[in-house]
């Protein structure tokens, strides 16, 4: 009978987790809770985030409509300002007394006009319907109502008192006395206030010649201004007016071209022919509306990727999680195992050594070493328990020491002795051509590292095959090399097999029982030295594991309590 190495396990059990196939893997169908879990989370998340862009795009195209009447209020509330202007200002200067302005006591006016000095006013005049029309200027600088000559004013004015002239040629009732407007000459804007007697009937029409320039200067910027701090994004928005002829009348830089769709307003009660339009980025309301959709639909997208990275980070963490814990699962079957097989051997040999059925001193030398050899495997199994949970709680602590390599070497293969002639193993060993420099060394850890190696060479090999230990100098580190002609490992797992845990493990490509301990603690022991493992191998014809240790490494370098590597 010979201890078994090579015993069968079943691929694919099936265990409370459920979650882990041989090779560690989780089985995503099996893992219905978690799934259901995520699903119950993205569901929702992919509606609300369909809604939302839906909600978005339906907000973009209301709120240009919203924004358009928003802009125009706007522009309504300037052109309020400059009629309010020019309103109280004819109110106040041509509201004479309703006296019968005729050729002898028009000089009155002049009293009046005097004592109501406004600016924004170009020329002040009355037009006298008694005994003929008659049109005086005032004349401040001669303070005197004056005939003119004929000039644009005086035709300007003569135009627009022609339709009352009318009125008052009938006798006609004036019916309402509100201030007209008249723009036939639109350099010389006329406001008229008619005045009437008792009987409504028209003796004088008042008038005054709007100072245009007044206006673009003054009126119009403090218009814009009084109505500019109610609304939000003043700073982003400007008005820019142009006259009948396109030509850009205010403000001073250029305005852009009024081909776009920009909201536009006509002024309400003079200038009428005077068109306002909106300037800026934002005075576009299409463009407004896309700019606070690019917006949102920014903040949504970012909020949505924040939130499924959260889910992802969640899954992934869980997974693990899970793998880990199947995993663990996996390693109490599989330590379980590797306790009891070399037990039973002992206790065969044992029993058959007390019931006296050993005969020959041969023979129990012979049972004496597999006792021996399965005992050490069972100290191996429990030392690399022991010290993978040391290093779990980061309690491992080595203790270093100079070392010969050679000698450590040799005491480790001699230990392999009986386990390599039971597998008809043949063990060679080459070592360094020249005297190797003693190494700071944790002897039973490299001894267990080794030992490791070794196991797994044995473990993944062949019967009838051969193994190698080389210790050599490559420049500046010692190497000690385990090569099998064993059944090798994939590219893909040559990672993979340093971590905890993990084991190649479809029944296709191995059969062996193991922790899935010993090569985490290898590179956690090797690193604890300032070394590295390397390992080449290919499937079917083999691996080849390397322990490099720098020259010259003093365990002053050493991290004490140092958790795995991050692999
Ligand atoms: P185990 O106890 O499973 O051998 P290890 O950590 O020592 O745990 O090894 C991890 C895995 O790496 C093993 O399960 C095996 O699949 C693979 N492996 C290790 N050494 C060898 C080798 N010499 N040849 C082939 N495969 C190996």
């Amino acid at each position: 009978m010979t201890p078994g190495n090579h015993s069968p396990s079943s691929p694919s059990r099936d265990r409370s987790s459920g979650a882990v196939d041989n090779a560690g893997r989780i089985v995503f169908g099996r893992n219905r809770l978690l799934w259901v879990g995520v699903i119950a989370v993205m569901a929702p998340l992919i509606v609300l985030v369909v809604l939302q862009y839906r909600w978005l795009t339906d907000l973009e195209r209301h709120s240009v409509t919203a924004r358009r009447a928003s802009l125009e209020n706007y522009l309504q509330a300037v052109s309020k300002e400059t009629r309010y202007f020019f309103i109280t200002t004819a109110e106040l200067v041509l509201n004479l007394p309703p006296q019968a302005y005729t050729e002898e006591t028009i000089q009155t006016a002049v009293h009046f006009f005097e004592s109501r000095e406004v600016a924004g006013i170009d020329r002040l005049f009355i037009v006298t319907f008694q005994p003929i029309p008659k049109l005086f200027f005032y004349e401040p600088d001669q303070r005197a109502m004056v005939e003119p000559e004929p000039s644009p004013e005086t035709q300007a004015a003569l135009v627009s008192v022609a339709p009352w002239s009318t009125l008052h040629k009938i006798l006609a009732e004036v019916e309402t006395t509100d201030l007209s407007v008249n723009e036939h000459d639109p350099n010389r804007r006329i406001i008229l206030n008619p005045i009437t007697d008792e009987a409504d009937l028209l003796v004088a029409v008042a008038g005054l010649i709007v100072d245009q320039q007044y206006f673009t200067n003054r009126v119009l910027p403090d218009a814009v201004g009084l109505s500019l701090p109610k609304f939000d994004e003043a700073d982003a928005l400007w008005v820019c007016v142009r006259d009948s002829h396109e030509r850009r009348v205010y403000p001073k830089n250029p305005c852009s071209s009024v081909e776009d769709d920009r909201v536009q307003q006509s002024f309400e009660f003079i200038f009428t022919d005077w068109t306002m339009s909106l300037q800026g980025t934002l005075a576009v309301p299409e463009s407004w509306a896309k700019a606070n959709f690019a917006i949102n639909i920014t903040l949504s997208a970012a909020l949505a990727v924040v939130l499924l990275g959260g889910i992802a980070f969640t899954v992934r963490t869980a997974i693990r999680e899970m793998k880990l814990s199947a995993m663990k699962n996996e390693f109490v079957s599989n330590v379980s195992h590797e306790l009891r097989t070399p037990l039973a051997s002992i206790r065969v040999f044992g029993e058959l050594m007390r019931r006296g059925r050993v005969e020959g001193k041969a023979k129990i030398t012979e049972y004496g070493s597999y006792i021996e050899t399965e005992s050490r495997r069972l100290s191996q199994l429990i030392n690399n328990i022991l010290d993978f949970s040391r290093i779990e709680s980061g309690e491992r602590i080595y203790s270093f020491e100079p070392t010969d390599l050679e000698d450590l070497l040799t005491g480790t293969m001699a230990t392999f002795t009986v386990r390599l002639r039971d597998h008809k193993l043949e063990l060679e060993y080459e070592g360094p051509e020249d005297p190797l420099p003693d190494l700071y060394v944790d002897t039973n850890a490299m001894d267990r590292a080794i030992a490791n190696l070794l196991d797994n060479a044995v473990k993944y090999s062949d019967d009838g095959s051969t193994i190698t230990i080389r210790l050599d100098r490559r420049d500046d580190e010692v190497v000690v090399s385990v090569a099998d002609r064993g059944i090798g490992i994939p590219a893909d797992e040559h990672e993979r097999i340093f971590e905890r845990f993990h084991r190649v493990g479809t029944g296709l490509i191995h059969d062996i029982k193991g922790t899935g301990l010993g090569l985490s603690l290898v590179q956690h022991i090797v690193r604890a030295h300032g070394g590295r493992v390397t390992l080449v191998s290919e499937v079917g014809r083999g691996s080849v594991f390397s322990i490099h240790l720098p020259i010259g490494w003093t365990p002053k370098n050493h991290r004490k309590g140092a958790q795995w590597p991050q692999s």
